[in-house]
């Protein structure tokens, strides 16, 4: 019914207030062609994975693709295209089995979590306790867990906002640290992800100065199938084998890429993700899609002729590892006049929120941001902007900046497994991200208002 109304309503308008729409202004125009036809994004999703593969922080594999990146950079006409180099920690996967010797003999599979240290190399054979949350460990006497093997399990759910990763997190972050601090051998946990493929998701685990023992992530499937012997036996015996090691101090580095401003005075632009991958996979959707998406919107407006602002392309080093490269940028970079931030660390599915965080004499730019985003969908939501582990830290001094806030409902499906590979991201919903970026970006770079920068925030701790 409403919609015939609707229907009678437009065929009663003048016409001339129908045809009086203005052409669409600059950065509408740019956001549409993105939307209907960006392949730079998916070249760069394409050839990453395909050329370099898997690129663990601080390796050979992630050096070469630091190379594959500048070569690409400078392809796409960036300018002052750049390697900056850091140091940091390097940690490489071993060997990784395990099995249950009793009473129901059978393997399991497993994969150590980042950080993790490592049994001896034939392995340790032990009694398991399980627990059904890292609170449930924290509460445990350590008589409880001494010489054990401590399984950990939790609940993380699949969400629109991705966070139960945050909240769940914990059992991985923490729990084989608190294992450790009570004489356990080896710490294993359900996978912190939402699929039951027979894949562990790895992911760093804290040491917090404890000494790290050999720490794992059971698939899901493998998670529930101990639950189940767990109820039904208070004696389950697991061999455990896991021999990761750190090999010393390696280079890791950030990529640079500029589009240059014509007014050093306005301040300057951090766009980024991360190119770091973990192991398992090739790192498709985290993170080759984010610097993917921010590089190629960030090209779109170079295209259209010099902005305002300086554009700076970030593709950071170690982001899973540890933070190397987040934090050289910051030591180097801190003095410099950022006015905003923004970063690309959640896939490639569709962005459907958008969080900003400008000081309130800017909300006019803040709502020709909104406005720009309307038409692809993206709810303008409250809430803190967080941008993410690469450049968080400038949100945190004081500089403005926005999340525009990716579909997490699959993207723990495939995160930091064997399966994030490139047939997991959707090109169409890539091109909205690219869409939404580039209407974001053309709209700070061109703003022609002072944008301001806010009171320091203090890291929030999880
Ligand atoms: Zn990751
Ligand atoms: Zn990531």
């Amino acid at each position: 019914m409403k919609k015939m109304f609707d229907r009678l309503a437009l065929s009663l308008l003048p016409l001339p207030l129908l045809m009086a729409a203005a052409p669409p202004s600059y950065p509408e125009k740019l956001r549409d062609e993105t939307l209907a036809g960006d392949a730079v994004a998916w070249d760069i999703v394409e050839d990453l994975t395909t050329e370099i593969g898997p690129r663990l922080a601080g390796t050979e594999a992630e050096a070469r693709a630091r190379q594959w990146a500048v070569k690409r950079l400078k392809a796409l006409g960036f300018h002052n295209v750049h390697i900056e180099d850091a140091t940091m920690a390097t940690w490489v996967r071993g060997a990784e089995t395990a099995e249950i010797v009793s009473p129901f003999p059978q393997p399991i599979v497993v994969t150590a979590l980042g950080g993790s240290g490592a049994t001896p190399p034939e392995g340790v054979t032990a009694q398991v306790v399980g627990f059904d949350s890292i609170d449930a460990l924290r509460a445990a006497p350590a008589e409880a867990v001494r010489g054990k093997i401590v399984f950990v399990s939790h609940a993380m759910q699949p969400n629109q906002d991705g966070s139960g990763y945050g909240y769940y997190g914990a059992v991985r972050r923490s729990a084989p640290a608190v294992g450790t601090q009570k004489g356990a051998v080896a710490v294993i946990i359900r996978s912190l992800g939402t699929d039951y493929h027979r894949n562990p998701h790895t992911g760093l685990t804290s040491w917090n100065g404890v000494a790290p023992i050999a720490a794992g992530a059971l698939p899901i499937p493998d998670a529930e199938n101990l639950e189940r012997m767990l109820k039904r036996s208070r004696n389950v015996t697991m061999h455990i084998t896991l021999t990761p090691r750190f090999v010393g101090n390696t280079a890791t580095g950030n990529v640079i890429a500029d589009v240059p401003g014509t007014d050093p005075d306005a301040g300057m632009i951090l766009v980024g993700g991360h190119l770091d991958s973990w192991d398992l996979g090739t790192g498709a959707i985290d993170d080759a899609s984010g610097v993917a998406i921010v590089t190629a919107a960030a090209k779109k407006i170079m295209e259209a002729g010099r902005p305002r602002r300086t554009i700076r392309v970030i593709w950071f080093g170690d982001e899973e590892t540890g933070g190397a490269g987040s934090r050289a940028y910051f030591a180097t970079h801190k003095t410099d006049n950022v006015v905003f931030v923004g970063e690309s660390d959640f896939g490639a599915d569709r962005v459907w929120r958008y969080v900003s965080g400008f000081a309130p004499a800017n909300k006019p730019l803040d709502d020709r941001i909104a406005a720009a985003l309307f038409p692809l969908g993206i709810n303008r939501d409250k809430g803190e902007v967080e941008a993410g582990a690469d450049l968080g830290a400038w949100i945190h001094a004081g500089s403005p900046g926005a999340d525009l806030g990716q579909d997490g409902t699959r993207y723990f499906d495939y995160h930091h497994t064997p399966d994030d590979t490139l047939d997991k991201v959707d090109p169409k919903q890539l091109r909205q991200n690219v869409a939404a970026w580039t209407a974001m970006l053309s709209l700070v770079a061109n703003a022609p208002e002072k944008i301001e920068k806010l009171p320091p925030r203090p890291e929030r701790r999880q």
